[in-house]
């Protein structure tokens, strides 16, 4: 029986032409693909004719059953010996369950490889106009996913407001307000430029860029919502000095 092959594929952050070179030979070549929410469709027309796509969302809500249910599907196609793509927006093993997956497919003994990708955090900052390092504001990043910022120790807070010059949170939306008062709470000066950008690297890009102790209220007023990255430290001033992609929008 001949055994199939899957790519755990990076598709890039949003701008279709953002995709790697492996990463669209992995689409082309593909039987299956299974992709996510944020995959910029366009990249799905490059599918070979005749392969299946299948969208993972469509799963149950429930994390833990939804990932069950891919890694299945993932284990299921390939043992019918297809080509498959498992397609993620920006990188598969940032914040993208892509390391789960590798280990499932390891496990069940199904080759595969990963295909990295461009991801989110640095991208958007990018079309935005901010690089996450610069010589003169900010020599070392990080990046945390927002999710159950309450939850998490005193440790990280300080490290990240003291230690960190740019901290970049993907899923940061939905404590947004924790996120920052944290921050200021534990060292970070209130001061410091801050932004949120929705949609990077898209048409549909919104950036507000404010002070870390605005940013809050700045982003409810302009009503920016997901997908989005949040950005604080020195270098998000630069936004003003490099607007080279987002020519319109909020930019404060
Ligand atoms: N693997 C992805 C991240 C998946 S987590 C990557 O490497 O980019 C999903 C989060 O990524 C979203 O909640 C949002 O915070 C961020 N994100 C993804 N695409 C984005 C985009 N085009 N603009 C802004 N944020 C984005």
């Amino acid at each position: 029986m001949k055994t199939g092959y899957v790519y755990l594929t990076g598709a890039g952050p949003g701008d279709p032409k953002l995709l790697t070179i492996k990463a669209l030979e992995s689409i082309k070549e593909s039987d299956v693909i299974i992709y996510d929410r944020l995959v910029n469709e366009e990249i799905l027309k490059e599918c070979k004719e005749g392969a299946e796509l299948i969208y993972a969302g469509k799963f149950p809500k429930n994390h833990t059953l939804r990932q069950e249910q891919i890694h299945a599907l993932l284990g299921e196609k390939a043992k019918e010996g297809k080509i498959v793509t498992r397609l993620k927006g920006g990188d598969p093993f940032v914040f993208g369950r892509g390391g789960e997956e590798a280990v499932y497919l390891r496990e069940r003994g199904i080759p595969f490889e990963i295909i990295p990708g461009v991801t989110a955090g640095i991208a958007a900052p990018a079309y935005a106009g901010i690089p996450v390092t610069h010589r003169d504001f900010g020599g070392t990043f990080a990046v945390v996913t927002g999710h159950y910022s309450k939850q998490r120790k005193k440790e990280m807070w300080e490290a990240l407001a003291k230690g960190i010059d740019t901290v970049i949170f993907y899923m940061g939306m939905s404590e947004l307000r924790e996120i920052t008062a944290m921050l200021i709470k534990y060292g970070k000066d209130r001061e410091t430029p801050a932004a949120v950008i929705e949609w990077g690297t898209t048409e549909k890009q919104k950036t507000v860029a404010t002070t870390l102790c605005n940013l809050a209220d700045e982003v409810k007023k302009n009503g920016l919502k997901n997908p989005a990255i949040v950005i604080v430290g020195e270098v998000v001033q630069l936004h003003n000095h490099i607007p080279w992609f987002q020519k319109e929008g909020i930019v404060l």
